[in-house]
């Protein structure tokens, strides 16, 4: 054995994978944690036996696989990304996000997200090929880092600084809304308390009827003022390619 490398004996077994998070077979939607994909296997260049380098899939970095021979996926020292080098355990298949991220996903699954923060793209995958659709992107409007924001309220926490800002023109919409109801109830209580006046002066509960419409006007007009005055994160414009 002068020479070649065999290192199909003697190597410890490889690290498991991390396991997808949502069950079932077929339309499921399942994630996989970072660094732990692959590419699929018509893509990946398997090296033959006794090579002992292989260029990354994405930065063509030269990847030294001494000692690496028993893992499926190679990171990159240079661009961190991994590249396989073996094929896919049975039953899972592999798909690299444009982010250049590799996923694990099992066979019969045909929406995978990317898990990548800063993507989070929705991979749809029929008859094997993939699909991207880029997730909803906002620029932080305190750090102007691009996050990716799947919520459905108008405020959303920026992954990057921590703070929180409306998205899109879903906050300004709202504070919209909440100020039409805040003046639509100080209006109908007014009302109210006009064409109640003197009942109220015999039955006290009018008065209760009265606070109660101004109180919840009040908290609504506050409301919208805590919508305009928050700093809104737009949409961003450069949909991230690259993680
Ligand atoms: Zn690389
Ligand atoms: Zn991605
Ligand atoms: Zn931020």
């Amino acid at each position: 054995m002068e020479g070649g490398v065999d290192v199909t004996k003697e190597v410890p077994p490889p690290p498991s994978y991390s396991q997808v998070t949502a069950q079932g077979s077929g339309g499921g939607i399942y994630t996989v944690p970072m660094g732990q994909g692959d590419l699929p296997p018509p893509y990946s260049p398997v090296p033959t036996a006794g090579e002992s380098t292989i260029n990354c899939q994405v930065c063509q970095a030269v990847i030294n696989l001494e000692g690496q021979r028993h893992l499926t996926v190679v990171q990159c020292p240079t661009c961190k990304e991994g590249t396989a080098i073996q094929d896919p355990p049975p039953g899972q298949r592999r798909v690299r996000c444009v982010c250049n991220l590799l996923l694990l996903y099992p066979a019969g699954a045909t929406k995978v997200y990317c898990v990548r923060a800063t993507c989070r793209r929705l991979i749809t995958v029929t008859n094997g090929i993939p699909m991207f659709s880029p997730a909803p992107m906002y620029c932080c409007v305190h750090c102007h880092q691009n996050f990716v924001y799947r919520g459905r309220t108008p405020l959303a926490r920026c992954p990057y600084c921590s703070r929180v800002s409306a998205v899109g023109g879903q906050g300004r919409r709202k504070g919209l809304v909440y100020l039409v109801l805040g003046i639509i109830l100080l209006a109908v209580a007014t009302i109210i308390t006009i064409g109640t006046y003197e009942s109220a002066v015999e039955h006290g509960g009018y008065y209760v009827a009265w606070t109660g419409g101004f109180v919840a006007g009040i908290m609504f007009i506050i409301a919208s003022l805590f919508y305009f005055i928050i700093p809104s994160s737009p949409p961003s414009s450069t949909q991230s390619s690259e993680g």
